[in-house]
């Protein structure tokens, strides 16, 4: 028999060490393990290995260094830009680790580097407590948090990165570490916001805030009528109190499944407010907006982690989206949004969202490397479709959205919402002071680059 290559040896080796399970180009499931999110991308790495455990981790980091092979990390393989896998490298998948162990006493919560929202929530309701999420139950814990991390929630307990508390982290060299306030500091502060630079996050440790109560509201407007009910909505978040947040959305194709339209397609504007608390609270505090003549009206009470999967998207779906941070929401931004509104490619799935952002950050210190400080609004242009013969068209319309809202964009953008958009845009994110520290620790814990598949900070 011929002797192995020196490749084949070391997968051979692979496979027989994983406790989790190892693809390759022609095993079965190797399609499967390769698909994420975007349905665009569609990238063969050589080697996927499905890692179980931390010590997997190190296995394939190892494995990986000793081929010489590049490195992507896949979370909840969320990413618009794909960077949860690459061509021809080493994948290490952390779908398998998605335990979650909750610590009411402590109003703490331990999660594996590959859970999704869907896992973390399931397990903090049951104890009537929460952290700040993601706004579907599909994306992954790691990169959202790592990235910054906003939603429904973040008006009242902060982003996801102000409730991060510790981090195990397997670097480059295939060793451990683990960052906290006390432990690694300056590692820990890179880790708000720097994302998958670092190492891959085996485990995050997040602050938990009690949530006995939630409910949500979704009043939907004749298109003609979304400017005014966007102006509304704008004065009544203003007055309103942190725990309420959500967003006006703009949409085509599928409704939300809890609305009575079904039919996909007609353009739909919604004003859609997420509350950390009772029924009777919002019902007063919509009370304006149903007073505009509105399409249906939607209010109930329902647990947070109910809400979490109401905007899960259908897998499988070619997409690409963006965000931009935007300084305030005057009339003429209202009419531009309008406008953006009114070109919506149809009938493909998009989504115009804006959302609005914690105020009180403008007068705290920036601790961190994420922006938002003097933002207070954010658009999310977002499309979904199925044929590749209407690329062109979505993403041109992303880029309108983007060029419609310029005069008003703060400049900076949280880099977990955007793709591959160039380096001005990771510097837009993590700012020009925030990227020569960060780049000190990226020297320190990866000087050679190794991960490089995420919005890259080059060692200093
Ligand atoms: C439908 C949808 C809804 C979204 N909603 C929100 C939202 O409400 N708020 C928000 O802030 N963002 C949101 N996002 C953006 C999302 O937070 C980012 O795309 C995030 O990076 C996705 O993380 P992931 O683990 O799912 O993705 P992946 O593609 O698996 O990973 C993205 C990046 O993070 C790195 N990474 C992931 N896990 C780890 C880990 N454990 N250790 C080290 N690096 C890791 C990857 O290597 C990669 O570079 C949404 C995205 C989608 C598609």
């Amino acid at each position: 028999m011929a002797a192995l290559s020196k490749a084949g040896a070391a997968l051979a080796a692979l496979r027989m060490d994983l406790a989790g399970e190892v693809f390759a180009p022609g095993d079965p499931g190797y399609d499967r393990a390769r698909a994420v999110f975007n349905a665009r991308i569609d990238r063969r790495p050589a080697v996927i290995a499905q890692c179980a455990g931390r010590a997997d981790v190190v296995r394939a980091v190892r494995f990986a260094r000793e081929l010489d092979l590049k490195i992507a990390v896949r979370g909840g393989g969320h990413s618009v830009a794909g960077m949860a896998v690459n061509d021809n490298g080493l994948v290490v998948d952390l779908r398998r680790m998605h335990g979650v162990t909750v610590c009411p006493g402590s109003a703490t919560v331990r999660v594996e580097g590959g859970a999704l929202m869907s896992h973390l929530d399931r397990a903090t309701q049951p104890h009537g407590l929460a952290t700040t999420g993601g706004r579907t139950s599909t994306v992954g814990v790691g990169g959202f948090v790592l990235g910054g991390g906003g939603g429904w929630l973040d008006r009242v307990f902060g982003r996801a990165v102000d409730n991060l508390l510790g981090v195990e982290l397997v670097t480059a060299d295939g060793g451990t570490v683990h960052a906290s306030a006390e432990e690694n500091p300056e590692l820990f502060w890179a880790l708000h916001g720097g994302g998958g630079n670092f190492g891959v996050a085996t485990a995050l440790t997040l602050r938990l805030h009690e949530l006995p109560e939630f409910s949500v509201a979704l009043v939907t407007f004749p298109p003609e009528r979304g400017p005014d009910a966007i102006r509304l909505y704008r004065e009544l978040i203003a007055a309103g109190p942190p725990e309420a947040s959500g967003a006006v959305l703009h949409l085509t194709g599928r409704p939300p499944p809890f609305l009575p339209v079904r039919r996909v397609g007609p353009p739909l504007c919604g004003a859609l407010i997420t509350y950390a608390g009772g029924e009777d609270d919002l019902r007063g505090l919509v009370r304006p907006l149903l007073a505009l003549p509105h399409t249906s009206r939607f209010l109930t009470a329902m647990p947070y982690a109910e809400l979490q999967c109401l905007f899960d998207d259908p897998p499988g779906m070619r997409a690409h989206w963006s965000a931009e941070y935007l300084t305030h929401l005057p009339d003429q931004l209202v009419d531009v949004l309008g406008a953006r509104f009114r070109t919506m490619p149809a009938p493909m799935a998009c989504r115009q969202l804006l959302f609005p952002l914690r105020t009180a950050l403008g007068s705290e210190p920036r601790r961190y490397p994420v922006p938002q400080r003097d933002a207070t609004w954010a658009v999310h242009p977002f499309a979904q479709w199925a044929d590749p013969a209407d690329d062109a068209r979505a993403v041109q319309w992303v880029a309108d959205v983007h060029s419609g809202v310029r005069p008003w964009r703060t400049g900076a953008v949280r880099v977990g919402l955007v793709g591959d958009e160039g380096r001005d845009r990771v510097v837009a994110g993590l700012s020009t002071e925030s990227l020569d520290r960060l780049a000190r620790v990226k020297r320190r814990y990866d000087p050679d680059n190794v991960f490089r598949y995420n919005h890259n900070i080059p060692p200093a």
